[in-house]
C-alpha cells in the first residue's frame, strides 16, 4: 500500500483542488440559501449566473479562483464587481481540504468530522455576515449528523482494524477508526477519549437550553431580543459535534469576542444596544480555538485560579 507512505504535502496537492471546488459550491450556498424566494433558493438545478445581470456564467469563467483572476474580479457580461468574498471562500475551501490532514489523521472519522464542521462554519459565517441568517436547512441536518458520528463506538465496541504497515506483514499497524489514520498527521497528537453519545446529546440539548435561559434574562433586562434563534441552533449542532463542554467554551469565547468587537462599534456608531451583530460569526471563529486548544486553555485557567 504505497498510499500509506504518501508525504502529507502530496496529499495536499491532490486534495486542495477538490477543496477549491467545494469552496465554489459553498459560495452558491451562501448566496442562495438566505434568499426569500423559494425558486431563488434552488441550489441543485439552477445554473450559475451573475447575481447582478442574471447572465449565465461560462464554464471556464466558473473555474474556482482562476476564473476570478482571469476576469480580474468583474462579471464578463455586465462588469459587476464580484465581491472579494467569492475567491476568498474558494481559497478557504482549498485550505480546509488541503490542510485538514496536517492536523487530523487522514481518512478517519475525526478527519471527516473536522472537515464537515469547517465547511459548515465557512458557509454559516458568511450567511450570517452578509444576511444575518443561519439557514435551518443546514443546521438541522448538522444536529443529527453530530450525534450520528458517535454511533460507530456504540455499535462497534472494538472499533479498530489492522492495516499493513510500510514494511509488510511484520509491521502491522492497529488502526482505530476514530483516533488513528491511514496517514499520520504531522501536527496530530492525542485528542483524548472519543466523544460519547451522551456528551453529544447533552451538548445538543444544552446548546438550545443554555442560551435560551440567557436570552430570557437579557430580554427581561433590555426588553429586546438578544440572540437570534439561529444562534441557538448553531450552538446545538456544535454541541452535538464536539460535546457539551466544548460547546459551553464556544459560547463563552464567542460571547467574549462579540463584546470585544461590539462595544467599540456601539461607541463609534453611537447606536447603543441597537447595533446588530452576527453572533454566528463569533461562534464560528471561536470553534476551532476551543476544539484544538480548549483543553489546554481550561487547564491553564484552573491552574491560574487554584
Ligand atoms: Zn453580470
Amino acid at each position: 500500500m504505497p498510499f500509506l507512505d504518501l508525504p502529507p504535502w502530496i496529499l495536499t496537492l491532490f486534495l486542495a483542488p477538490f477543496g477549491l471546488v467545494i469552496g465554489s459550491f459553498c459560495n452558491v450556498l451562501i448566496h442562495r440559501l438566505p434568499q426569500e424566494d423559494p425558486a431563488e433558493r434552488n441550489i441543485v438545478t439552477k445554473a450559475s449566473h451573475c447575481p447582478a445581470c442574471q447572465a449565465k456564467i461560462k464554464p471556464w469563467h466558473n473555474v474556482p479562483l482562476f476564473g476570478w483572476l482571469w476576469l480580474r474580479g468583474k462579471c464578463a457580461a455586465c462588469g459587476w464587481r464580484i465581491p472579494f468574498r467569492y475567491p476568498l471562500v474558494e481559497l478557504l475551501g482549498g485550505v480546509i481540504l488541503g490542510g485538514a490532514h496536517w492536523i487530523l489523521p487522514f481518512g478517519t472519522l475525526i478527519w471527516l468530522k473536522g472537515v464537515l464542521c469547517a465547511f459548515a462554519l465557512l458557509v454559516l459565517f458568511f450567511t450570517d455576515f452578509t444576511e444575518f441568517i443561519l439557514p435551518d436547512v443546514l443546521q438541522f441536518p448538522l444536529m443529527v449528523l453530530g450525534v450520528l458520528f458517535t454511533l460507530p463506538q456504540v455499535f462497534l465496541a472494538d472499533h479498530s482494524g489492522v492495516v499493513m504497515g510500510p514494511h509488510g506483514l511484520t509491521d502491522l499497524l492497529s488502526v482505530s477508526l476514530w483516533h488513528n489514520g491511514l496517514q499520520p498527521a504531522p501536527a496530530w497528537h492525542a485528542f483524548g477519549e472519543a466523544l460519547t453519545w451522551q456528551s453529544s446529546l447533552l451538548g445538543l440539548i444544552l446548546g438550545y437550553g443554555g442560551p435560551a435561559l440567557l436570552n430570557v434574562t437579557y430580554k427581561a433586562i433590555r426588553k429586546t431580543d438578544g440572540l437570534g434563534m439561529g444562534d441557538f441552533k448553531m450552538l446545538a449542532w456544535l454541541g452535538a459535534f464536539w460535546g457539551w463542554g466544548p460547546m459551553l467554551g464556544i459560547l463563552f469565547l464567542g460571547a467574549a469576542l462579540g463584546v470585544a468587537v461590539g462595544l467599540p462599534l456601539m461607541l463609534i456608531r453611537r447606536s447603543g444596544a441597537q447595533t446588530m451583530l452576527p453572533f454566528g460569526c463569533f461562534l464560528a471563529l471561536a470553534t476551532p480555538v476551543v476544539v484544538f486548544f480548549g483543553k489546554a486553555l481550561w487547564l491553564g485557567y484552573l491552574g491560574w485560579v487554584g
